[in-house]
C-alpha cells in the first residue's frame, strides 16, 4: 500500500505555486529562555539566521539541544526573550497558516476524513466551495493519497498519517514549512520513502522548508543547508552548503561526496559533545 501509494508518477503537478519571492526567514539576534529568576533556562542562546525563499534547511542537533523552542518561535507558538523572528518583512508575533507546521505526532483531527482533513485549512480562511474542493484534490494527488481520501486516519499507516499531515498544511499555501522531527516515528523503510517524497513535493511546490531533526543521513540527503546546533543552550556551530546534486535518490547516500558532507556533520556533532562532557566533568 505504502509503496504503490509513495510512487513518482502519481505526483501531480500542483495547479498554483507559491511564488518563489514569499518565505524569507530572518532569526533576527533571537534568545529564548523559559522561566524567570532562579528557574531561569536558557533554552537558545543569541542566533541570526538568515534562509532565502525556497530554501531547504535542516536544523540538526542532539536532543534537549533547543531545535524545537527555535521552530516555535518561527511557528509563533513561542516568543523570543530577545530579538525578533520576521518572515517576508513582517515581525511573528502569532501563528498562522503562512507558516504550515507538521509535527512528530501526526496532529490530525481523528473524527475529519482524509479529504476533510486537507479542506480544513481552506475552509477556514473561507475559500469557496469550489476552491476548497480543487485544492483538496491538488494535495491529494500530490501527496499520492487520492484512493485514500475516505479513510479516516486511524485506519492508515503512519506514513500516511504524516503524508496527510504535509497535504493539509501546504492546502493553505504556506509561505514556509516548518517540520520538527516529521519522520522521527516511523520505521526507517518508510522514512527513506517520506524523505523522497518530500523533495519531490518541495521541488513542485517551491516553498521554503526549515526541518528539524536529529539524523545526520536525513539532514544531509534532504538539506540545501545544514544549520548544526551545539548542545544545550543551542546555538547554531555550523552552517553547511550541502551542494549535492538534485534530484537526490535513496541510493546516494553511499556516494563519496554524501559521505564527506556526513562526515563533516559528524565531527561537528562529536567536537560539541566532547565540549559539553569536559564542561560537565570540569
Ligand atoms: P529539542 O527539540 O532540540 O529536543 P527543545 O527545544 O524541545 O529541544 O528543548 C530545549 C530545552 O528547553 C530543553 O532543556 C527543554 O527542557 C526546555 N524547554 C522546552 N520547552 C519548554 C517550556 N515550554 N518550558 C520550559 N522549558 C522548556
Ligand atoms: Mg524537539
Amino acid at each position: 500500500m505504502e509503496l504503490a501509494s509513495s510512487s513518482p508518477e502519481k505526483i501531480a503537478k500542483p495547479v498554483r505555486h507559491v511564488r518563489s519571492s514569499q518565505g524569507h526567514i530572518h532569526i533576527d539576534q533571537v534568545a529564548i529562555t523559559f522561566g524567570r529568576g532562579k528557574s531561569a533556562h536558557l533554552a537558545v542562546k543569541q542566533t541570526d539566521i538568515e534562509i532565502q525563499p525556497g530554501e531547504f534547511v535542516c536544523i540538526l542537533g542532539p536532543s534537549g539541544c533547543g531545535k524545537s523552542t527555535l521552530l516555535n518561535s518561527i511557528a509563533g507558538y513561542v516568543t523570543p526573550t530577545s530579538g525578533r523572528v520576521v518572515v517576508d518583512g513582517e515581525e511573528i508575533k502569532e501563528p498562522g497558516p503562512d507558516r504550515g507546521m507538521v509535527f512528530q505526532q501526526y496532529s490530525l483531527f481523528p473524527w475529519k476524513t482524509v479529504r476533510e482533513n486537507i479542506a480544513f485549512g481552506p475552509h477556514i480562511r473561507g475559500a469557496s466551495k469550489q476552491e476548497t474542493s480543487s485544492t483538496t484534490e491538488t494535495f491529494l494527488e500530490m501527496v499520492g493519497l487520492a484512493k485514500f481520501a475516505s479513510r479516516y486516519p486511524a485506519e492508515l499507516s503512519g506514513g500516511m498519517q504524516q503524508r496527510v499531515g504535509i497535504a493539509r498544511a501546504l492546502a493553505n499555501y504556506p509561505r514556509v514549512l516548518l517540520m520538527d522531527e516529521p519522520f522521527g516515528a516511523l520505521d526507517s523503510q518508510t522514512r527513506h520513502m517520506m524523505q523522497e517524497s518530500l523533495l519531490q513535493i518541495w521541488e513542485e511546490f517551491g516553498t521554503t522548508v526549515l526541518f528539524v531533526t536529529h539524523d545526520i543521513d536525513e539532514a544531509v540527503f534532504l538539506a540545501d543547508r545544514v544549520l548544526v546546533m551545539s548542545a544545550s543552550p543551542g546555538s547554531i556551530i555550523a552552517d553547511l552548503r550541502i551542494d549535492l546534486p538534485r534530484p537526490r535518490h535513496a541510493d546516494m547516500i553511499m556516494d563519496t561526496q554524501f559521505l564527506a558532507f556526513k562526515r563533516l556533520c559528524q565531527d561537528y556533532i562529536k567536537a560539541e559533545s566532547v565540549k559539553a562532557f569536559e564542561q560537565q566533568n570540569a
